[in-house]
Formats: C-alpha cells, sequence, structure tokens
C-alpha cells in the first residue's frame, strides 16, 4: 500500500528515564506509536491498516465514517483517505459549531466532506448514511472510533514488531481503552506472552465484557491466528479522572511534567490517564522489583489543540 511509505514503522521505542522507575528497580520502555506520522498516528493507524488493505483488494475508492467533534478516528480517517487520494465523508455528532475546532478543520482541509447530523440520526449509523445516499458500492464504512475485527488485526501486529525491537521481553503491557478495540487486538496477538493492563479513560466498569466479545469475534474472524482465548489481562477503572475527555488540575500538571521533564507528550483524553495511572501504580509497588513494563503511546495529541481552545492554554506545546 502506498501510504505506507510516509509512515515511521516499527514506531520507535523509548526508554523512559523516570526516577521513581530506577527508585522501584524496574524497566519502563514506551512505544511511541504516536511518532508513526503527524496526522496518521498511534492506533488509528493500527486500526486502519488492515481495513484499508482488505478495501483495496475489493476495489473500494472511497471511505465514510463517524465521529464527534473532536474524535481523532475522524482526524485520522481524514489524513489517511488524503493521501490514499480517496474521497472521504464524515459524519459528525451534532450541530456544526463556526469556526469549526481544530480536529474538524483540519479534516475539512484534508477533503473530508464532513456532514453534521443530530445525535439522534447519529445514533441511527449506517442506515442514516445509507439514507442519505452517501454509500456506494465502493465506499468502505467504517464505524465510530474504527473498531472491528479488521482494526484487532492491525493492532495485534504490534506484537509483532515489539519482538524484533525489545531487547528483554516485557512483563507487563500497559495501554488505555476507550472503545477497547486496541486491548483487545494487542491481547490477540500477545497470546498470554505478557500481563495486559488497560487503563479505561471512561467511568464505569464495562471493558472487561466488552473486550472478551472481541477477542470471541476476532476467533471466530481468523481462527488460525487465535486457537484459544487469552486470559492474562485486566482492565483498571481507577484513573478516568471523572470520565471522559474529564480531568482534574493534577492530570494537567502531571502532562506537562511529562514532556518538560520525560521527553513524553502526552494527550489529556487518553494517553495522559494512562501514564498518570500507571506511575501511581509504580509509586504504591503494584508491580514487583526487577519487572519489565512496556506502554502503549497510542497518540492522540492533535486533541491538545482542541483541548487548550476549549479550556484555556492549559496543556504545554511545543
Ligand atoms: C482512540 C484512542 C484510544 C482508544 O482506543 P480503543 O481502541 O477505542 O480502546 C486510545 N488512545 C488514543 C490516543 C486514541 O486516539
Amino acid at each position: 500500500m502506498k501510504l505506507t511509505a510516509a509512515l515511521k514503522l516499527p514506531s520507535p521505542i523509548q526508554a523512559l528515564a523516570h526516577p521513581l522507575c530506577k527508585a522501584k528497580q524496574l524497566k519502563l520502555w514506551v512505544k511511541r506509536e504516536d511518532l508513526i506520522h503527524l496526522q496518521l498516528s498511534g492506533n488509528k493507524w493500527r486500526k486502519l491498516h488492515f481495513n484499508l488493505r482488505s478495501a483495496l483488494e475489493m476495489g473500494k475508492k472511497q471511505v465514510l465514517t463517524f465521529g464527534g467533534a473532536y474524535s481523532n478516528h475522524l482526524y485520522a480517517t481524514a489524513a489517511a483517505a488524503q493521501l490514499m487520494g480517496w474521497p472521504a465523508i464524515g459524519i459528525v455528532r451534532g450541530e456544526a459549531v463556526k469556526p469549526l475546532n481544530p480536529t474538524l478543520r483540519f479534516a475539512q482541509d484534508s477533503g473530508m466532506d464532513l456532514r453534521f447530523v443530530s445525535r439522534s440520526d447519529y445514533r441511527r449509523g449506517v442506515d442514516l448514511a445509507a439514507e442519505l445516499g452517501l454509500i456506494k458500492a465502493d465506499t468502505l464504512v467504517l464505524p465510530e472510533g474504527g473498531t472491528n475485527v479488521l482494526a484487532l488485526r492491525g493492532c495485534a501486529e504490534i506484537t509483532e514488531e515489539m519482538e524484533e525491537q525489545l531487547p528483554e521481553w516485557p512483563d507487563y503491557i500497559v495501554l488505555c481503552c476507550g472503545t477497547g478495540g486496541t486491548a483487545a487486538g494487542l491481547i490477540a496477538g500477545l497470546k498470554d506472552r505478557a500481563e495486559v493492563i488497560g487503563f479505561s479513560v471512561l467511568k464505569g466498569d464495562f471493558h472487561q465484557k466488552i473486550i472478551a466479545d472481541w477477542l470471541l469475534k476476532y476467533q471466530q474472524a481468523f481462527p488460525d491466528q487465535l486457537s484459544s482465548i487469552p486470559q492474562r489481562w485486566s482492565i483498571n477503572t481507577q484513573y478516568h479522572f471523572g470520565g471522559y475527555a474529564r480531568f482534574q488540575p493534577s492530570l494537567i500538571d502531571f502532562i506537562n511534567e511529562s514532556r518538560d521533564n520525560y521527553q513524553l507528550p502526552l494527550d489529556p483524553i487518553y494517553t495522559g490517564k494512562l501514564f498518570y495511572g500507571l506511575l501511581d501504580l509504580i509509586a504504591k509497588d503494584y508491580f514487583p522489583p526487577q519487572s519489565r513494563i512496556l506502554a502503549l503511546h497510542t497518540g492522540g495529541l492533535q486533541g491538545i489543540q482542541g483541548f487548550n481552545d476549549r479550556h484555556g492554554p492549559l496543556i504545554h506545546t511545543p
């Protein structure tokens, strides 16, 4: 696929020099998926990869997807479509607010045709898009957030990259969870070769079931990839900071320190909560000494600009 030439793969691994790791005798690596591409970054690229490949094989030539006004998935899909030379339609939840926020402005500037629909229409998803006549035979239709079994397949690939990159195999792999698709794909790729901890960025205790369901769907879709359902994973629900896109000053301070002191830029919606939770667990001796931990930086840095526009310039930018 032509667009992969524009991507930095495998994504680099950063050994995080944090005093807490030294004090607790732990090794912490960060797989910097945010560096894959400036706009087509992180897990959103991983989720698009096999979807785009199979769409090309099926002769598809355009893409339609769904998202909220600050959606990393809409943003990445717009970037991917532009790199592919494909027309793209983005169905956006809620009224258009002008001027457009930085996420939607980027999508539109990349050539994505944005259609704003009411929340109740948005919930009708593909049915609505079909009624509006937006789905053609050659349209690749992707769900909100980009999670489907092909997306999981792309996330499973991360583990193959790690095998070639890491000097030592990790005991733990940690990442943040929105829909849980990235976690499910990673768990499927790992096949119990490390303990996975997913940090939920939403309030509630629903990821366990969603991820288990995705693993079953993945096994049905790719029986040769997964002979048994992996068991070594859990979800931490303690670091959502009040819910999706909610935050507290301690999270903002942590994100700024992380960029300023450890060369690790984080976003407030996803990766900031992951690393806050991870370092808090390290401080509380959750991990035995000598543990090797790999944290997946799933990207999402595009969201900082929109966040600062809404809340004031809270998060330092380069
Ligand atoms: C979308 C997103 C996630 C959540 O991924 P899921 O597969 O939906 O769990 C995590 N991190 C970042 C940066 C994201 O953009």
